[in-house]
């Protein structure tokens, strides 16, 4: 099951959706930097995770870091209202990142936090962390040197998803991509994932997660409108693997010119990029 609620894979679909000869093709692209954007709930973790996959590319979460940053900041009893403090904490954080879309980690001075960073108590709070703009500073060198790891590692490329990385880690990135969905559909997901149903309750138990971190995280960064030259996808009325396919799609007419929304089927096309 992947967030959406969705059983994967259908075996009756081709890989990517995109035709076999488009995705042998974009395993030919090498370096190749894909930078993915969204609001929560957006799919755009599942999703970039799933095309680095398939591309054979890093993956890079870096809401995973600023989680982590919470997550040890927490720890050491540090006063989330005391910036200054949270930020030399920050700066002197020993994160590892693991970029193996198959299994993808994060370590906090050698401990493991990838369960911890995902509790509920920490996305209450990530926002305060994240909108701290020296935090967002050491962040972003952290981000932008793991990306050019990638970028001359053995795979030549990464997915790196998050709030800024079309727009101020990686401007520069071969393909940028904001993934929206609406209001209702990120939410109907997120409570699946955290409740295990969509129902009203599920639902209100999920907004504050959703709908005000949004908020507050859109005051550093912009996530709900695609920049110059950003490709914007609209998941809202497709499941999981439309969207993966779509994504695949736009990648490929983007560094190929080939592998275009003609080679999706009808539902992941009515979700078209733009
Ligand atoms: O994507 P995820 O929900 O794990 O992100 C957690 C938090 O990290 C976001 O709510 C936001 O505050 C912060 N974030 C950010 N910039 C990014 C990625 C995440 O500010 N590039």
């Amino acid at each position: 099951m992947n967030v959406w609620g969705v059983p994967t894979p259908n075996p009756a679909r081709s890989p990517g959706g995109i035709t076999v000869s488009a995705q042998s093709a974009l395993n030919e692209v090498r370096p190749l930097v894909i930078a993915v954007d969204g609001p929560s709930g957006s799919g755009k973790s599942s999703v970039s995770r799933e095309v680095a996959r398939r591309l054979g590319l890093e993956y890079l979460d870096t809401g995973a870091m600023y989680r982590a940053a919470t997550w040890s900041v927490l720890q050491a009893g540090i006063d989330l209202e005391s910036p200054a403090a949270v930020a030399e904490h920050v700066r002197n954080l020993d994160l590892t990142m693991a970029t193996d879309p198959a299994a993808p980690g994060v370590w906090v001075a050698g401990h493991d936090v990838a369960a911890a960073i995902r509790e509920t108590g920490i996305s209450t709070v990530v926002s305060k962390v994240a909108t701290n703009l020296d935090v967002r500073a050491e962040l972003l060198r952290r981000q932008r040197d793991l990306i050019a790891a990638a970028r001359s590692g053995v795979h030549e490329g990464v997915v790196a998803e998050g709030r800024d990385i079309t727009t101020v880690v990686a401007p520069d990135a071969d393909v940028r991509i904001l993934l929206t969905a609406s209001e209702a559909a990120r939410l109907a997901r997120r409570a699946k994932e955290l409740h295990g149903a969509a129902d009203a309750a599920s639902v209100e138990a999920t907004r504050d997660q959703i709908v005000r971190r949004d908020s507050d995280d859109s005051t550093v960064s912009n996530f709900e409108v695609a920049a110059d030259g950003v490709l914007h996808l609209d998941s809202s009325a497709l499941d999981f693997e439309q969207t993966v396919d779509a994504v695949l799609a736009a990648v490929a007419r983007t560094v190929t010119g080939s592998g275009s929304v003609a080679d999706l089927d009808e539902s992941a096309r009515a979700g078209a990029v733009s």
